[in-house]
């Protein structure tokens, strides 16, 4: 018997699928990885076009929030919902929000 990395419910070996998931969680976890991952890419590209500073560093926080998203139900459970470093990606996210941020409080009078 084995784990579902998921749900956690015992399931023969043989009844896990490449990934470690049960038959029952194994559409469900496709299907909202893609979801997550799609709007990262959207965003991203979205991102990448616009000249507004308070625009974008809205669109880092929507990455971010999916990012976390995934890293927290299915990355830490050991599931492979990404093909770069997740935790990286939050990390150098994080950061370039943070140095935006930084420097508008920087013109802010208070
Ligand atoms: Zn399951």
């Amino acid at each position: 018997m084995n784990n579902c990395k998921f749900c956690n419910n015992e399931v023969a070996l043989n009844k896990l699928t490449s990934e470690g998931l049960c038959s029952k969680c194994q559409p469900e976890v496709t299907k909202s990885i893609k979801k997550h991952v799609d709007i990262i890419q959207d965003t991203f590209k979205l991102a990448e076009t616009t000249d507004n500073e308070k625009t974008y560093v809205g669109l880092l926080s929507l990455i971010l929030k999916n990012l976390k998203a995934l890293d927290e139900n299915y990355v830490s459970k050991g599931i492979n919902a990404t093909n770069f470093n997740i935790k990286q990606a939050i990390k150098e996210i994080e950061q370039e929000k943070e140095s935006l941020t930084a420097t508008k409080s920087v013109v802010k009078t208070k």
